[in-house]
């Protein structure tokens, strides 16, 4: 059926400026790793985008594998677009990467320019894109010179293939020194990609500073633990979630006893903040503007506009972070 985007859909967002640059992200964005490969529903993976956009979602992140198979998200995310979005690409900041396995052989994988080139025209082809709006490294790779890797981001730029560029899971004295080498080129970076939620906390040694000294901003993955911080694996695994259904990112060893422990007491303090877990997870990577946008995975429209809503309540006592810090430390 014919897509028309909800009329109100920037009233309830909030939108913050990444680094020093002219790009606003909003506040939570869609990324597409999960639920959206050939092996899932398209009709679900549509209403989930058309739910996000209606939301006031505008950015939405891929990389060349996502799947499965690998490249399958950003040929449904194509088709997606094709359908409905045609008229709203210029309301819309669609993100790729490349820096892990993707195909055989010496030039599939980590941070060549062969590589990072030949995978950004692979993704523009099955997203039906002239261009991407972010263009990411993926990972660190130890073996390849950075002056290489930041030259096929730069070359991007320069050949109106990305807009702009990033890099994922850098620590903080390598973003350093990409950011530098990006910059002599005359090209900027414009966005960190990190790990980073209540249980995984590597960022606040170095990596956000980092950032804020060079004028980068900081999208925050997996902010729900890939689910651990929701309520959902509190009475065991259900069927149709994560740990139930899939099985390669996300173990049923993960969810010790400790951990969902700790999620339970968690839940007890999002409760009494009137939020769902995954709202208060959400909130709680917010709280801190270093943090531009929180980058979450959802299974159905109904977890997007649970999630939305955590911009509602940003705050938090000292008290209540005093208890978060104590649950998760014990
Ligand atoms: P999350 O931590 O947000 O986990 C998403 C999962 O949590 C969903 O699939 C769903 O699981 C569950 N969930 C989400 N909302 C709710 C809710 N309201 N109530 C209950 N359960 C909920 O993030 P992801 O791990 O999916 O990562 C998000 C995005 O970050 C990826 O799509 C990708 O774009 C990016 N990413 C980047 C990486 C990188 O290396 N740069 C690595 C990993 C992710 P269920 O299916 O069980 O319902």
């Amino acid at each position: 059926p014919y897509y028309e985007a909800q009329p109100s859909r920037y009233k309830d967002m909030t939108y913050r400026r990444c680094g020093k640059s002219g790009i606003l992200l909003p506040a939570i964005s869609l990324g597409l790793w999960h639920n959206f490969g050939h092996a899932d529903d398209f009709t679900n993976a549509r209403n989930i985008v058309r739910t996000a956009f209606d939301s006031g979602i505008t950015h939405f992140d891929l990389a060349n594998n996502y799947g499965p198979p690998y490249g399958s998200a950003e040929e449904t995310f194509g088709r997606i677009l094709k359908k409905d979005f045609k008229r709203y690409r210029d309301e819309l900041l669609i993100s790729s990467k490349a820096g892990w396995d993707m195909w055989d052989g010496p030039y599939g994988d980590l941070g060549s320019k062969k590589y990072l080139i030949a995978s950004l025209d692979q993704s523009l082809k099955r997203m039906g894109l002239d261009y991407v709006d972010i263009f990411y490294h993926h990972r660190p790779d130890p073996d390849t010179p950075l002056e290489e890797t930041m030259g096929a981001l730069h070359q991007m730029v320069q050949q109106g293939k990305a807009l702009y560029v990033g890099v994922s899971s850098y620590p903080a004295d390598l973003t350093r020194q990409a950011s530098k080498i990006l910059e002599q080129m005359g090209t900027k970076l414009l966005i960190h990609q990190p790990r980073y939620n209540m249980m995984d906390r590597w960022v606040e040694d170095g990596l956000l500073e980092e950032l804020e000294s060079q004028g980068t901003g900081a999208i925050a993955f997996s902010p729900l633990s890939q689910g651990i911080l929701t309520d959902k694996y509190l009475n065991g695994i259900p069927e149709d979630s994560r740990a139930g259904k899939d099985k390669r990112y996300l173990k049923a060893e993960q969810l010790t006893k400790d951990k969902l422990d700790a999620v339970k007491q968690l839940n007890v303090i999002a409760k009494n903040r009137g939020q769902s877990l995954a709202q208060m997870a959400i909130a709680w990577l917010l709280k801190d503007d270093r943090i531009t946008s929180v980058l979450v995975g959802v299974s159905s429209p109904e977890q997007i506009r649970d999630n939305v809503k955590s911009i509602d309540n940003l705050n938090f006592s000292k008290e209540e972070l005093e208890n978060i810090d104590k649950i998760l430390n014990d």
